[in-house]
């Protein structure tokens, strides 16, 4: 791997500039293409095919594509085996699961992973969902290992997001972490996020350099729940619907695409496959 970034002052500032800004150095530099899946890759809970062409577009651009969702370990058997991509990291963290040789499916845990079985969980799920009576348990909630996640807005009635903060904050105050998605509140014991598996992932899949390579990534998110990426990587973007939970977020992605959920991940894509080629 090549040496992209020396030092901190080499990191371009913070500030939501339009995707089509990037350079063509900046462009050439990204090896890795990280996003999250739920109002990034999907619209309105569809993975549209523009969307899915877009992920095609960049494996066969030879770069390595990695989801990075709250998505539950069952949908990361399947987007792992299915979708083009090199890896996939869900419940926020707890797992990385990606093929081998031999399509040999392998799974990588973070040490600090709790299973959802841990009769805290069980007891402030329970809390959350005495306070919140209109809250509800995920449907995909029978295909996660790791996390509880509360439903505000995937399924009717769409909560306000200030309830999904409040269900967040009370977790948070019994000890748990606790992180909104587009969707849902997941809530785990342990100390990792996004970022941090995505990290070890890199690291020792593909001998990524925190130090040097920080360059090399471009992630794309939407919400709350991808806030450490985008405090992380200075080549972050979110799609345009970040801006509604602005009021919830300290840091906001580098970059900003001008549409919303898929066609703006669509619109990264082509923004990155066009520089590198010009
Ligand atoms: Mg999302």
């Amino acid at each position: 791997m090549h040496a992209v970034m020396s030092n901190a002052s080499d990191l371009p500032a913070a500030g939501l500039l339009p995707i089509h800004a990037m350079t063509r150095e900046e462009a050439r530099t990204i090896r890795f293409v990280l996003m999250d899946i739920d109002d990034t890759l999907t619209t309105d809970g569809k993975l549209t095919a523009e969307s899915y062409a877009a992920l095609w577009a960049l494996h066969d651009a030879g770069l390595k594509v990695i989801p990075i969702t709250g998505r539950p370990a069952g949908w990361c058997d399947m987007i792992a085996r299915q979708w083009p991509v090199d890896g996939v990291v869900g419940e926020n963290g707890a797992l990385v699961f990606h093929e081998g040789a031999g399509r040999k499916l392998k799974a990588m845990y973070h040490p600090e992973a709790v299973p959802n079985s841990d009769q805290r969980l069980l007891e402030l799920k329970d809390l959350v969902l005495r306070t919140f009576p209109q809250a509800r348990i995920a449907r995909d909630q029978f295909s996660r290992c790791f996390d509880i996640a509360i439903d505000f807005a995937e399924e009717e009635p769409v909560l306000p997001l200030e309830t999904a903060a409040r269900i967040k904050d009370l977790c948070v105050a019994q000890g748990a972490h606790a992180k909104i998605s587009s969707i849902h509140v997941n809530v785990w014991l342990g100390n990792y996020d996004k970022l941090s598996m995505a990290r070890r992932f890199l690291e020792l899949q593909y001998g990524y350099d925190d130090a040097r390579d920080r360059g090399t990534v471009l992630f794309a998110g939407d919400s709350p729940n991808d806030e450490p990426m985008f405090d992380y990587f200075p080549m972050a973007c979110g799609v345009a619907n970040v801006l509604r939970y602005r009021h919830l977020m300290r840091k906001l992605p580098h970059f900003i695409t001008s549409k919303e959920s898929g066609a703006g991940f669509a619109e990264c894509v082509h923004a990155l496959l066009d520089r590198r080629r010009s």
